[in-house]
C-alpha cells in the first residue's frame, strides 16, 4: 500500500489505475502491534489498522479488493489470474506495471501433528485475530485455553510469550539453540534468557520441538521435545519466517540465494519488465558483509514499497541495502541489535576483536538509572565496526541507532569513542556506555596488533 501511495502522489487517476488485491480481511495495518494487541496493552485492533479500504479509494483513488488472491501470473499476456474467496470465483486482472508485495510465511517444520487445530504461525492481522479469538472464546469442549507453548525464541516468539503472559496464561517457550534470540551472539542472548525466565516463563533451551500430540478432538494436546511432553492448549510457531515467493517463482520471476526476489536498487524485478517487488518477500545487500539477505522487517518494507512507488510515479529512488538494525522489548528488559555477529563475521571472512562492557543508562546516582551491556565487534587492525549489540532496561536499546548509522559510514571504534554525544545525568553517565565500549573494543584492537608486532 505504501507503493500504491507513493505511485498515486506522483500520477493522477485519469493517467494510472491502481487496483490491490488483498487475500486476507485487512490491509495497511501494523503486523508488530499484533502481540501488544494479544496481551491487551493495545485495546483494539481497529488502532493497528493505519488506513481502511474505503480511506485508500476517497484519499487516493484506489482501489482494494479484499478476499482476493493472485494465483498466478501471465507475465506473457501480463495478466493476473485472481481467485475471488468471497464469490467463489476466478478473474484475470491485465496490468502495465505489477508490485508483488507478497510477504513471508512462518517456517512451519514437518513435524508430526503440525497442522493440527490450534497450532498457529502469527504473520498477518488475520493471524494475530485468529489466535485471539482462540484465547478469548472456550475451546470446543474444553475451556478456556490455559497452556501455551511458543515453538521458537526468537524475537516474534518471545515478544508473543510475554503476550500470553500478561494475559494469565502459563507459557513454556521451547528453542532448539542453546540461548534464545538467535539474532544475538550467544552470550547476549544468554541475558535474555534470565530476563525471560525472571517473567515466569519457562524457557527450555537446547529442545528441539520434535512433534505435536493431537487429542481426539483434531485439536493440539501437547508438544513433545527431544527432552520431554508439555501439555499445550495452544502452540504458536516462532520459528523465523521466509520470503513468499511462490507466486514469483512460479512465473518465473527471479528468486536469491535467500529465497527472496532479486531485485535491482530501484526495486525492479532483474527478470521481467515492469514487475516490482517490495517488502518479505524481496532480498536485498547487507552493507557490512556485501552478502544478499532476506531480512522481514516493517521498516525496510515501508522504504522499498516508497521506493518502487516513486519509480513507478515516474521519479527516481533507490533503497541502498541494510546493516541489520533490529531492536525488541521482552517485558521491561530491551534487545538491539546491527551489523554482524561473531558467527556472520566469520562466515563473511572478517578477523575481528569483541568488547563488552556493562554500565548504566543514567548516571549511575541518578533515581532510574538501569544496568546496559553493550557488545562491539571490530574489525582486527583496521578498528572498523562491523556489528553491535545491547541488551539493557529503560534507555538501552535505541542506542543502537548511533551504532547503526556510525557502521552505515563506516567508522571505526577509535573514531567512534571520539564522538560528541550528548551527556547529562538523566540521560546517560560521562561516558556513555556506546563511547566506553568503543574504547574497550579500540584497546583491543591495539593490544592485537601490538602482539603481533611482538
Ligand atoms: C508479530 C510481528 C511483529 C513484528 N514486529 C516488527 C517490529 O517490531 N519491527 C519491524 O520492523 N518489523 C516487525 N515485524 C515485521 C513486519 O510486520 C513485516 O516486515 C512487514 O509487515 C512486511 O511488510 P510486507 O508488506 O512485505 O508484508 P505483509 O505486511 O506481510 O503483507 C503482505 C500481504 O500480502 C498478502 N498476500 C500474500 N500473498 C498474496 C496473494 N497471493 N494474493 C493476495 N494477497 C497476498 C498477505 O495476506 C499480506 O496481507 C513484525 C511482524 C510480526 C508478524
Amino acid at each position: 500500500m505504501t507503493a500504491a501511495s507513493q505511485a498515486r502522489r506522483r500520477r493522477k487517476a485519469d493517467d494510472l489505475q491502481i487496483v490491490a488485491l488483498e487475500r486476507g480481511r485487512h490491509i495497511s495495518y501494523s503486523a508488530c502491534g499484533i502481540p501488544y494487541w494479544i496481551s491487551g496493552v493495545v485495546p483494539s485492533v481497529d488502532d493497528l489498522v493505519v488506513r481502511t479500504p474505503a480511506e485508500f479509494r476517497a484519499d487516493y483513488d484506489i482501489e482494494v479488493r479484499l478476499g482476493h488472491e493472485a494465483v498466478g501470473l501471465d507475465l506473457a499476456r501480463r495478466e493476473v489470474l485472481v481467485r475471488d474467496h468471497d464469490e467463489g470465483r476466478e478473474l484475470r486482472i491485465g496490468f502495465d506495471q505489477l508490485v508483488l508485495a507478497t510477504g513471508a510465511v512462518p517456517l512451519r517444520p514437518r513435524l508430526p501433528g503440525i497442522a493440527a487445530a490450534g497450532v498457529f504461525g502469527v504473520q498477518t492481522l488475520d493471524d494475530g485475530e485468529a489466535v485471539r479469538a482462540a484465547l478469548d472464546g472456550p475451546l470446543d469442549g474444553r475451556g478456556p485455553a490455559r497452556r501455551v507453548v511458543v515453538v521458537g525464541g526468537g524475537y516474534i516468539g518471545l515478544e508473543l510469550a510475554e503476550a500470553f503472559v500478561q494475559r494469565g496464561l502459563e507459557v513454556t517457550v521451547v528453542e532448539a539453540a542453546a540461548a534464545p534470540m538467535a539474532s544475538l551472539d550467544p552470550d547476549m542472548g544468554g541475558l535474555v534468557a534470565r530476563a525471560v525466565e525472571r517473567l515466569g516463563i519457562t524457557l527450555r533451551c537446547g529442545e528441539p520441538a520434535r512433534a505435536v500430540e493431537v487429542g481426539p478432538d483434531g485439536r493440539v494436546r501437547a508438544v513433545l521435545t527431544t527432552e520431554c511432553e508439555i501439555p499445550a492448549d495452544l502452540v504458536v510457531l516462532g520459528l523465523g519466517v521466509r520470503p513468499a515467493t511462490v507466486l514469483a517463482a512460479d512465473a518465473g520471476i527471479r528468486v536469491g540465494v535467500t529465497g527472496g526476489i532479486v531485485t535491482d536498487a530501484q526495486m525492479r524485478t532483474v527478470s521481467h519488465e515492469g514487475v516490482w517487488a517490495a517488502g518479505d518477500c524481496v532480498e536485498t545487500v547487507n552493507r557490512v558483509s556485501l552478502a544478499p539477505t532476506a531480512v522481514a522487517l516493517g521498516t525496510h518494507a515501508n522504504k522499498q514499497g516508497r521506493v518502487a512507488g516513486i519509480n513507478i510515479g515516474g521519479g527516481y529512488a533507490t533503497f541502498p541495502g541494510v546493516v541489520g538494525t533490529a531492536v525488541t522489548k521482552i517485558c521491561d528488559l530491551e534487545v538491539a541489535r546491527t551489523g554482524l555477529r561473531e558467527r556472520d563475521a566469520d562466515e563473511a571472512g572478517f578477523r575481528f576483536v569483541t568488547a563488552v562492557v556493562e554500565s548504566t543508562t543514567r548516571a549511575g546516582y541518578f533515581p532510574g538509572a538501569e544496568p546496559i551491556t553493550v557488545k562491539l565487534l571490530a574489525e582486527k587492525r583496521s578498528g572498523r565496526l562491523l556489528g553491535a549489540q545491547i541488551v539493557g532496561r529503560e534507555g538501552a536499546a535505541k542506542r543502537i541507532d548511533v551504532l547503526a548509522a556510525t557502521l552505515w559510514n563506516e567508522m571505526t571504534v577509535e573514531e567512534i569513542a571520539g564522538l560528541d554525544l550528548s551527556y547529562a545525568p538523566p540521560f546517560a553517565p560521562v561516558w556513555d556506555p556506546v563511547l566506553i565500549a568503543a574504547r574497550k573494543a579500540w584497546d583491543a584492537v591495539e593490544a592485537d596488533v601490538a602482539a603481533h608486532e611482538r
